[in-house]
């Protein structure tokens, strides 16, 4: 267990850290045209790097859930979700629990972390963007930083969240709400998204797309890889060329892996949804799994994809529409 005194000092320096990494810019008058986010929307390799570390952090006891590591960790995410300016779903709460979305695993208790953008036009649904929080915990008495999978995936939802929230202040809402979740037991059998699809902040009938983020921040080649293709190609290939104009790479994942993480719930329950996935390496749920070895640059291209497409909404060709 964590010395109780530095745990202590570092609960309480969070919420400052992620207010000073998220909070939006002073924000100019002028207005933007919604299809153009504005330059101060720009995500950071930076802050992603400092969300990793933290959530790799010794402290975070390789963030299994059920498990304090893992409650640290969700209120990390909680605070850096407020200090980005999304709403909680429970807007007569306090941070961080209004962020909250507890479910119970056996006896224990586990959140996912739910924050919102909401739009302006209640018809128009909601896009949910996701990534698991939990690690695989610990063994023989040392921890596993769980930093690519999925402190990467993490990190990249709140860089977006507050980049689509400073655009937010600039240019007014966007017509959809958006919907983040971090979920928590994804290494339990995808437990948090199963939580949250029986319990929708948006309903899930009004929710027009589902991009997953895992294991996102150690490419091969430099290649993106979008899990679910060929089930939702028009989804795929406005990330696809989103990837593209920031010089990424994307190609399709491959179906064997389908199965194995959030997006496949949300698909089930009819929602089209992909995972966006860097490379699958057998260090993950090891030791050797630590926030040195991402690439925050290629990171940095991939969030801002996906803040551009979720910023038009998937309307560039019609296409979700
Ligand atoms: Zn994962």
């Amino acid at each position: 267990m964590p010395n109780r005194h530095l745990l202590g000092a570092a609960l309480g320096a969070i919420p400052l850290m992620v207010i000073a990494l998220v909070a939006p810019a002073r924000a100019p008058v002028a207005s933007t045209p919604k299809e153009q986010l504005p330059a101060s929307a720009g995500v950071t390799a930076e802050e992603l790097r400092i969300h990793v570390e933290a959530l790799g952090d010794a402290m975070m006891l390789g963030r299994d859930t059920p498990g304090p590591g893992g409650d640290l960790a969700a209120r990390y995410v909680a605070n850096a979700f407020a200090a980005a300016g999304l709403r909680p779903a429970d807007e007569d709460g306090t941070v961080p629990e209004a962020y909250f979305q507890s479910f119970a695993v056996g006896e224990l208790e586990v959140k996912n972390v739910v924050g919102v953008l909401w739009g302006d036009d209640p018809s128009a649904g909601a896009i949910v963007v996701g990534a698991h929080y939990d690690g695989v915990g610990s063994r023989h008495g040392s921890f596993m930083p769980a930093a690519d999978d999925n402190a990467s995936g993490t990190a990249m939802i709140i860089a977006a969240a507050a980049a689509l929230a400073r655009s937010a202040a600039v240019a007014g809402p966007l017509e959809h709400s958006l919907v983040f979740v971090a979920f928590g037991s994804e290494e339990d059998g995808l437990l948090g998204a199963r939580h949250y699809c029986d319990h929708p902040l948006v309903p899930l009938s009004t929710t027009r797309a589902m991009v997953n983020l895992d294991t996102v921040g150690r490419p091969r080649t430099e290649t993106l890889q979008i899990v679910g293709w060929s089930r939702y190609r028009e989804l795929s290939s406005l990330l696809q060329r989103a990837a593209e104009a920031e010089g990424v790479n994307a190609v399709a994942g491959s179906r064997s892996l389908w199965r194995r993480s959030d997006q496949a719930v949300f698909a089930d329950a009819g929602v089209p949804s992909v995972w966006l996935l860097g490379h699958l390496r057998d260090d993950i749920h090891s030791r050797d799994d630590t926030p040195d070895r991402l690439d925050y640059e290629w990171m940095v291209r991939v969030t801002q994809a996906l803040t551009k497409s979720i910023h038009t909404g998937f309307r560039a060709d019609g296409g979700q529409e």
